[in-house]
């Protein structure tokens, strides 16, 4: 089936605001698929666009879950998927649904794939890795800068809030760079496929939410040492912002970005023990 043609032919009209730049190369949506590790199981997919990624998830999953937002493309993803009577479409912004529906919908265990648009990608990524409960693993086919964000090492100028958030409960692999030309409309940027596997005891953090806070707050004025951030963020003294510093051995003078998610749970759990909130 040649989309391309169908799309002209249904008169489809790509939507920016949507970030709807599709995938069309069958070999490539089939090592996107194996790169997310589907072998049966429950597949959801986020942002269906034509239903080209969808058709080679349905190859290898049982189920797929396809989310898609554009009402138009309801009448193309009838034609595209006809013959894939494993995956079930739903009409409508993710964005609008409770994890726990979402999961509810798939009803056991299951991995996200998708091919998302930069405006979701924080979010949904956040939403998923801190409600999931059922979600193995997500392997997003994003901006190849923000894929490079959650792949960063500390002290560099990739690294951040984002990806230690996601480093604390994940394993993160970048599995390819997918240059612009690929994609139909072509984008202004390249992408690159990132598998995260969901790992939830790689590190031993007490207090989840407290851990958030603190990364939050390491983070939240790059420029300024972490002892000024530990200040603002968690309205405390001077003193008692060295004193955390000290109790976890780091530098008197260091910053947020130069710590690994490890010294991240140290000082987090180093928060918790002085009663800090
Ligand atoms: N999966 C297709 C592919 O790989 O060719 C399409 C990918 S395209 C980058 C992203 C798709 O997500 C678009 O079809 C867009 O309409 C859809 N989308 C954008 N925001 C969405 C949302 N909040 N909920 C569901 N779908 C959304």
């Amino acid at each position: 089936m040649d989309i391309k043609q169908l799309l002209k032919e249904k008169g489809f009209r790509f939507n920016k605001q949507f970030g709807q730049n599709f995938l069309t190369d069958n070999n490539l949506l089939a090592d996107i698929s194996e790169d997310a590790g589907v072998q049966g199981g429950t597949v959801l997919e986020i942002g269906a666009g034509a239903g080209t990624l969808t058709r080679a998830l349905s190859q290898s999953a049982d189920k797929v879950i396809a989310f898609e937002i554009d009402r138009n493309l309801e009448k193309i993803l009838n034609i595209t998927l006809a013959d894939c009577p494993n995956v079930k479409v739903v009409m409508g912004d993710v964005m609008r649904y409770k994890v726990s529906e979402v999961e509810e919908m798939c009803g056991g265990p299951y991995r996200v794939v998708a091919n998302i648009p930069y405006y979701i990608t924080t979010p949904l990524l956040m939403q998923f890795i801190e409600q999931g409960t059922q979600v193995t693993s997500l392997t997003l086919t994003i901006q190849k800068e923000v894929a490079e964000r959650l792949s960063a090492s500390p002290a560099t100028k990739d690294y951040g809030a984002i990806t230690v958030a996601v480093d604390a409960v994940a394993d993160v692999t970048l599995t390819r760079i997918l240059p612009r030309e690929l994609f139909y409309p072509q984008p202004n940027v390249d992408s690159a496929v990132v598998r995260i596997d969901i790992n939830r005891n790689k590190y031993d953090i007490s207090d989840h939410k407290l851990f958030r806070k603190t990364v939050k707050v390491a983070f939240a004025m790059r420029r300024k040492t972490l002892v000024n951030n530990l200040m603002v963020g968690f309205k405390m003294s001077r003193e008692q912002a060295e004193s955390v510093l000290t109790a976890c051995n780091f530098a008197a003078n260091c910053r947020g970005e130069e710590l690994s998610t490890q010294q991240f749970v140290l000082m987090c759990n180093t928060l918790e023990q002085m009663g800090i909130q």
